[in-house]
């Protein structure tokens, strides 16, 4: 399961994830990361069972969090099937089923890459 984490400045150059980690005792995968001087944010695959108890230990520490339950939302009336999301997105999130492009929106990263490549502008972020 994937969460979003968003980390204030005043946090920022704290080790939150690895206290996280070493506290709830669970893998936390980090699959996408912009972080500088002054905030950062960070994207995070956990064990489902485990999200919960790890969300509320980022909450603890200052963290905005955010379940990424449907990253990405594709217009179908606007798409045409041109498969130019899956040829760039960088976790495998589309592919074709028959001729129609589908996405699995489970893998999505928000790296926002396929937003500004679509030729339709079918694809939007979800943010929060
Ligand atoms: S790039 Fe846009 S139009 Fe092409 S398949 Fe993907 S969502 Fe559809
Ligand atoms: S934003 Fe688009 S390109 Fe980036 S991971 Fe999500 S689906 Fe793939």
């Amino acid at each position: 399961m994937k969460l979003m984490l968003h980390v204030a400045p005043g946090i920022v150059r704290k080790p939150i994830v690895s206290s996280v980690i070493l506290e709830t005792k669970s893998l936390i995968n980090i699959e996408r990361a912009k972080v500088d001087a002054v905030s950062g944010e960070i994207v995070i695959d956990v064990d489902p069972e485990k999200c919960s108890m790890v969300k509320a230990a980022f909450e603890e520490k200052g963290v905005r969090v955010v379940l990424l339950g449907n990253p990405i939302i594709k217009d179908e009336n606007e798409c045409i099937h041109c498969g130019a999301c899956i040829s760039i997105c960088p976790t495998g999130t589309f592919h074709f089923e028959g001729s129609e492009v589908v996405a699995d929106a489970g893998k999505c990263v928000q790296c926002g890459t396929c937003v500004t490549a679509c030729p339709q502008r079918a694809l939007k972020l979800v943010l929060k």
